[in-house]
């Protein structure tokens, strides 16, 4: 499943719907608390990104000393600033600071990253809302490929708010209609677990956690797991062993993290929608 190439058609698809509705000035907001080098990569690909599809950004750089308070602060500002649309904190924030009250200052309809209480809420509930970059592009490459998800097993390994747990409730929502099993940590056989997957997302961040032992023939492998190895980045899926058994893989790179900032452009122009809604 080649997300870099789904990616593209997806960037080009928030274009043509940039231009449809007369070219509105959509603005994307950042920030960046801190020094930390990858953090600091993935907001400016997103800026550039947002800028190659016709969007407008803003930016708010702290520095890692920066307080509690004042990150509060500057969220609130972009919360009440209406000329903004979409409002993304990169995660994770330096040691000190508390992501959740940070996060819960943006108003859902600004929530690009989806991971609001609010957002998650309506996730639950099945209510229409943006909804976590990373889940809604595994989705979406599932959909890409056809791969069949109704009446059929995954397994998502990882719990976390970010991608485990709003990807299984994705699969498992009505219409969706997968039987799902949230694996993690503490879960006993997790090899055995795995291989009752017609779909197995791995959102652990283990280098080459999952192996043949780990798929069922022909079912579909999402990786989501990003592991800085000293042989570079590594997924959390042995791709070369996996990729002669499964039916659908993802690489790593190319995959998932290719249509992670892809589905952010998709979000921002959906909350665009919704606050002209509101
Ligand atoms: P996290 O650390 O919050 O969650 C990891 C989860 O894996 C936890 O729920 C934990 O229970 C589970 N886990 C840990 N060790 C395990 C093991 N040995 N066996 C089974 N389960 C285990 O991480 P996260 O924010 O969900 O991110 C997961 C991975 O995905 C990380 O490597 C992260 O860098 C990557 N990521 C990638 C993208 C993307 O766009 N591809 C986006 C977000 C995160």
């Amino acid at each position: 499943m080649n997300g870099k190439a789904l990616a593209e058609e997806m960037r080009a698809r928030v274009t043509e719907r940039l231009q449809a509705m007369g070219s509105p000035p959509v603005c994307l907001a950042t920030v960046l608390v801190g020094d930390d080098g990858p953090s600091q990569r993935y907001v400016a690909s997103k800026q550039k990104q947002a800028a190659a599809v016709g969007m407008l950004s803003r930016h708010v750089d702290l520095p890692a000393t920066a307080s509690q308070t004042e990150v509060e602060a500057v969220v609130a500002d972009l919360a009440a600033d209406d000329a903004v649309h979409g409002i993304l904190v990169q995660l994770p924030l330096p040691y000190g600071l508390e992501a959740d009250p940070v996060i819960d200052l943006i108003p859902p309809l600004k929530d690009v990253d989806g991971l609001t209480a609010a957002s998650l809420g309506r996730l639950v509930r099945g209510e229409a809302g943006l909804v976590p970059c990373t889940p809604r592009g595994i989705l979406a490459l599932l959909a890409h490929y056809e791969v069949p998800i109704s009446g059929r097993r995954a397994v998502v390994i990882g719990r976390s708010m970010l991608v485990g747990m709003p990807v299984a409730l994705l699969l498992a929502t009505k219409g969706t209609d997968a039987t799902v099993t949230i694996a993690h940590s503490r879960t006993p056989d997790l090899a055995a677990t795995c291989r009752e997957a017609d779909i197995l997302v791995s959102a652990v961040g283990v280098a080459r956690l999952v192996t043949p032992a780990f798929v069922k023939p022909g079912a579909a492998v999402l990786d989501v797991g990003i592991s800085r190895t000293e042989e570079g980045i590594v997924g959390d899926v042995d791709y070369d062993s996996v990729s002669e058994i499964a039916g659908w893989i993802t690489p790593m790179p190319g995959g998932t993290g290719a249509m992670t900032p892809a589905m952010l452009l998709e979000n921002t122009v959906d909350a665009y929608s919704l606050q002209c809604l509101a």
